[in-house]
């Protein structure tokens, strides 16, 4: 028993090391990638284009193999929840295979991809995983396929006749014409690390075992099945089914998986909750994964593809910082950015428009549709990151002076009039009930008719302290002036201010003003009240 713990320990010890240097590798991988897409972009030299090009696809697929062993690990650690969506399962899947017709051209490799789907079709899956399934498969199959060879991807559904027609699920086989799986080794290819004979003698493989049983696990936890067939010398076809997950249950959102709900989303690169969350709304894809590339060296980033998507998400999740594009589908940035500060659930929340041109037009449309601001496109990647900073300042400035102040503005500590109003309407209510020692946080959020959740939200989002905080340090404060005054007893001033046990309001006072009640009196005797 003592021997299989301290072997435990000593798994869960190599696992940490893994994934410590795993993560060290990303930051330094992520400083060669983003610099390099954006001389990739600069360079107009063909040849040099080439090159850089070159460097870039290595550099990503390092970076392929440094997330494996994270999503490795996750994975071994029970860590991993499905996230299904719909998804139009036709293009899902042609987008996961055209992503290899380069690789496969280089190759010499033909690469087919036949779907019996309409394009409308959806299908629930967890988008994120099931490309991970993909990459894998299709690398492997690159991988061990000599030039001239052939890979088909076939997809379709899988209709029973005692469902009425109703298909059951999906099945996708990957197929090769290549170097083949002998028959002993089929049964394992499945299990972590194993690599067969076939192909470890082979410069081909610089693999590390655990693709196949990564995409295992992913389908398993679809509750799907994969199995592989092979022909050594022939070729190899990995075939797997996906059960339809009923249209009826509700998607499995992120934020069931509360509170790390951040770290379920994007689960890339990104362990850490208490890391800032920027969320990027764009449409254009490319530019979307550049962005998102660069501004996770120091950011959490969400992403969406439009505004009305962002503008659910954003509800939701609650980031510290929103940029969005202007031209998108759907719902324009213009009106995203409307939506945003006029809904109270996440008004506060700094916004940054990248706009199309730098007119004087575009600017005032910014400012009009509320965006805390905005910057012209094409722009320097290090001015929107000054400007995400000075945000973020700005915001931390303006929690500080909530904690400094005696008497708080609601203009200068809020970003929206839906905001101000807010804060308004919480201090006259606090002000109203003053020495009420009944009036807590619950009979706040009912004066103020917000649900106690978001109401906390909110208070932490503007003053960065929970409701009941908040209400105590404005209760402290005012005690504080009328100490100045000198005309109660400390024992007087604390019911004032709604204590109904001095000796409370005495430690909570020392602990904001770093002194009793009496001493600040002493201290600031004949200062004006
Ligand atoms: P690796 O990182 O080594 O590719 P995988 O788990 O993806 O790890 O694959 C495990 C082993 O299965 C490979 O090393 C190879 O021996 C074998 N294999 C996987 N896919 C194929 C294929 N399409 N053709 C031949 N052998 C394959």
């Amino acid at each position: 028993m003592l021997k299989r713990q301290k072997e435990q320990h000593l798994d869960e010890l190599k696992f940490r090391f893994f994934t410590n240097i795993s993560h060290e590798f990303r930051t330094p991988l992520a400083l060669i990638i983003t610099p390099l897409e954006l001389l990739i972009r600069k360079t107009e030299a063909h040849n040099l284009k080439n090159e850089l090009e070159k460097i870039l696809d290595n550099a990503k697929d390092l970076l392929r193999l440094v997330n494996q062993l994270l999503d490795f690990r996750r994975l071994e650690q029970k860590g991993e929840h499905l996230k299904l969506s719909a998804v139009p399962i036709k293009s899902f899947i042609e987008e996961n295979v055209e992503h290899f017709d380069e690789l496969s051209k280089e190759h010499h490799i033909t690469l087919a991809c036949e779907c019996q789907f309409a394009n409308e079709d959806l299908f629930y899956l967890d988008a994120e995983k099931m490309t991970r399934v993909f990459n894998n498969l299709l690398s492997n199959a690159i991988k061990f396929t000599p030039n001239g060879g052939i890979i088909t991807v076939q997809a379709g559904w899988i209709e029973t006749a005692s469902t009425n027609g109703r298909p059951t699920g999906i099945r996708i086989s990957v197929s090769d014409t290549g170097i083949g799986i002998p028959p002993q080794d089929l049964e394992h290819i499945f299990t972590r690390f194993y690599q067969s004979d076939n192909t470890q003698s082979t410069q081909l493989n610089t693999g590390s075992g655990i693709g196949l049983h990564l995409t295992k696990g992913y389908i398993d936890l679809h509750k799907g099945t994969i199995k592989v067939e092979s022909t050594p010398g022939k070729g190899s076809s990995f075939i797997l089914t996906l059960p339809s997950h009923d249209e009826q249950e509700p998607l499995v959102r992120q934020s069931e998986n509360t509170p790390e709900k951040h770290n379920n989303i994007e689960n890339e690169f990104t362990q850490k909750t208490d890391k800032t969350t920027i969320w990027v709304t764009e449409d254009n894809v490319q530019f979307l994964h550049f962005m998102k590339n660069w501004l996770q060296q120091d950011f959490h980033v969400l992403t969406a593809a439009d505004g009305q998507e962002g503008l659910n998400m954003a509800r939701e999740y609650d980031p510290d910082l929103i940029i969005s594009d202007v031209m998108m589908p759907n719902m324009d940035g213009y009106a995203f950015c409307r939506a945003i500060k006029t809904d109270m659930k996440c008004s506060h929340i700094p916004f940054i428009l990248l706009t199309a041109k730098k007119s004087s037009e575009s600017r005032s449309e910014a400012y009009d549709a509320g965006a805390d601001s905005f910057i012209a496109k094409p722009f320097d990647v290090d001015v929107l990151s000054s400007r995400i900073r000075q945000l973020l300042e700005q915001r931390e400035k303006r929690r500080d002076s909530i904690r400094r102040k005696i008497d708080i503005d609601p203009k200068e500590i809020t970003i929206t009039p839906i905001d101000e109003e807010l804060m308004q309407k919480v201090l006259s209510y606090i002000e109203k009930n003053m020495s009420n020692t009944e009036y807590n946080v619950k009979a706040l959020s009912a004066d103020m008719g917000i649900e106690r959740s978001l109401f906390y939200r909110k208070m932490q989002a503007i003053a960065g302290q929970t409701p009941s905080d908040f209400m105590r340090s404005i209760r402290l404060k005012r005690a504080a002036q009328l100490l100045k005054g000198n005309r109660y007893s400390v024992q007087e001033i604390s019911w004032m201010v709604g204590f109904n046990t001095p000796r409370y309001f005495s430690s909570y006072f020392k602990e904001m003003f770093g002194m009793t009640p009496s001493q600040y009196a002493q201290q600031t005797k004949g200062e004006n009240e």
